[in-house]
């Protein structure tokens, strides 16, 4: 198989497409993230209990206060997306709820009857089911 059928094969699997569309729509969610935390988010907490920069600390040559920072980044971020997350999936369930129980019963094929789904005689009828 040559290079290019293979290419054009894995490109219309259809997978790659999806994983392309995941992949912008990660991107631009990154944007969103980055935004909602340095635009938002670290201001309001600089409101409540003051900026929370750490970047003046240093360890001699060592630049922890930058580190902390961004661990701290990291922090809110990862929360953000979980609850994104959360609310996405709460939202999502809401529009398609989980699939029905299993079935129990079945409808005995000679009196149109709820039946045991195990049954291999109709309590009913008495007909006899094969399946
Ligand atoms: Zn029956």
């Amino acid at each position: 198989m040559s290079l290019v059928s293979e290419f054009k094969e894995f490109i219309s699997r259809g997978n790659a497409m999806d994983m392309a569309v995941g992949v912008i729509i990660g991107g631009a969610f990154g944007s969103i993230v980055t935004s909602l935390v340095e635009d938002v988010i670290t201001p309001l907490i600089g409101a409540i209990g003051g900026s929370p920069d750490f970047s003046a600390i240093k360890l001699g040559p060592v630049n922890i206060g930058n580190f902390i920072n961004n661990v701290v980044n990291f922090l809110i971020i990862a929360l953000c997306i979980f609850a994104v997350i959360k609310a996405f999936n709460a939202m999502r369930n809401k529009i398609s709820p989980q699939e029905e129980a299993a079935a129990t019963t079945k409808i005995c094929p000679f009196c149109q009857s709820e039946i045991p789904i195990a049954a291999t005689r109709c309590p009913h009828c008495t007909s006899e089911l094969k399946d």
